[in-house]
């Protein structure tokens, strides 16, 4: 059964979807399917091989074509649960992440992941689409194959409706973009990590995660369908920089919660800037950081460390230019 039912004090959707349950927990290699289908063994693709392949989640919250809700009621509002959830394979081979593709495949990547945001915008019943990447145990993620998702969602989520927010005040206030100001800040004020020509990374004044990073580009884009191939294969070294980084931090492949925050489906104001956000659920080699009583009941954030010695230890660790990535 799956629904979305509105939470009437936090003014949010809530997302049930209880055939969630019944899916594929961390299966051993053998039986992955999200490797080419090989030798009679059928597994998502039937395919013998592939380059990047992107489909329907078999196991989605939102549905083209939902099933009525399993209840109903005089007082509570609910609706079914109308969008789409997809799977973006990145590559036909079951070992690595998203750091060890190369270039070339994570530029392939992105021209996916803008292709499948334009045309996932045009359908009408969409307002938002969310590309993310959820990897490693730790944050949930029930395949080791490197993969990211898409929920295209039939409303505009509250963090993005925030940042919409933000984005309006700030340029009626100041005339100006406030990621374009934040993106100034961070540099005078030493949280950079890494600097392509046309992206800057850093853990930013405000991070709420010890090693969060944000990439955003330095022209105002506000979606990926406004970069162009020279933007795009920027974007593609950048990613592979504050990849490399992360997993030489700890020496191990550092397991985060990527997303990539952009314009609503149907805005055309060029309100909004592109960028991307990284949260990595390690406060230290050992410790976990967990969204306890105060991050979820309160929502504020308690984070123990300093962004700027946080950004300090990124730019510390190789690589130390986007010259150095291959
Ligand atoms: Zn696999
Ligand atoms: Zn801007
Ligand atoms: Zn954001």
């Amino acid at each position: 059964m799956s629904e979305l039912r509105w939470h009437p004090l936090r003014r949010e959707w809530v997302i049930t979807a209880t055939h969630r349950m019944e899916r594929t927990f961390l299966p051993p290699p053998s039986q992955c399917p999200l490797c080419p289908s090989k030798g009679g063994e059928k597994t998502e693709i039937p395919r013998e091989t592939f380059d990047i392949v992107v489909f329907e989640n078999r196991f989605p919250s939102l549905f083209p074509f939902p099933p009525s809700p399993s209840v109903s009621s005089p007082f509570y509002k609910l609706k079914s649960s109308r969008g789409l959830c997809e799977v973006v394979v990145y590559t036909p081979e079951h070992t690595g992440s998203l750091t060890t593709q190369s270039l070339e495949r994570i530029y392939k990547l992105l021209l996916v992941w803008q292709d499948r945001f334009a045309e996932l915008s045009k359908l009408p019943y969409i307002r938002y689409v969310l590309i993310f990447e959820n990897k490693g145990k730790e944050v949930g993620v029930t395949l080791h194959h490197p993969h990211g998702q898409i929920y295209a969602f039939p409303f505009i989520p509250p963090v993005i409706q925030n940042e919409l927010r933000s984005f309006g005040e700030h340029r009626r206030k100041t005339k100006g973009c406030l990621m374009c100001d934040i993106g100034e800040r961070e540099k005078e004020e030493g949280r950079v990590i890494i600097e392509s020509p046309l992206h800057l990374a850093f853990v930013p004044f405000f991070a709420r995660w010890p090693y969060e990073v944000f990439i955003m580009p330095k022209p105002h884009l506000s979606g990926l369908d406004e970069y162009n191939e020279e933007a795009l294969m920027d974007l593609a070294y950048i990613l592979k920089a504050v990849l490399l980084k992360y997993d030489n931090l700890f020496s191990f492949s550092l397991p985060y919660m990527m997303l990539m925050h952009q314009r609503p489906a149907k805005d055309k104001s060029g309100l909004f800037h592109y960028h991307i956000e990284f949260y990595p659920p390690y406060r230290s080699r050992d410790k976990l950081k967990f969204l306890a009583s105060v991050e979820s009941g309160a929502g504020n954030f308690i984070n123990d460390s300093h962004p700027e010695d946080k950004a300090k230890e990124l730019r510390e660790l190789p690589p130390f230019s986007i010259e150095e990535v291959e």
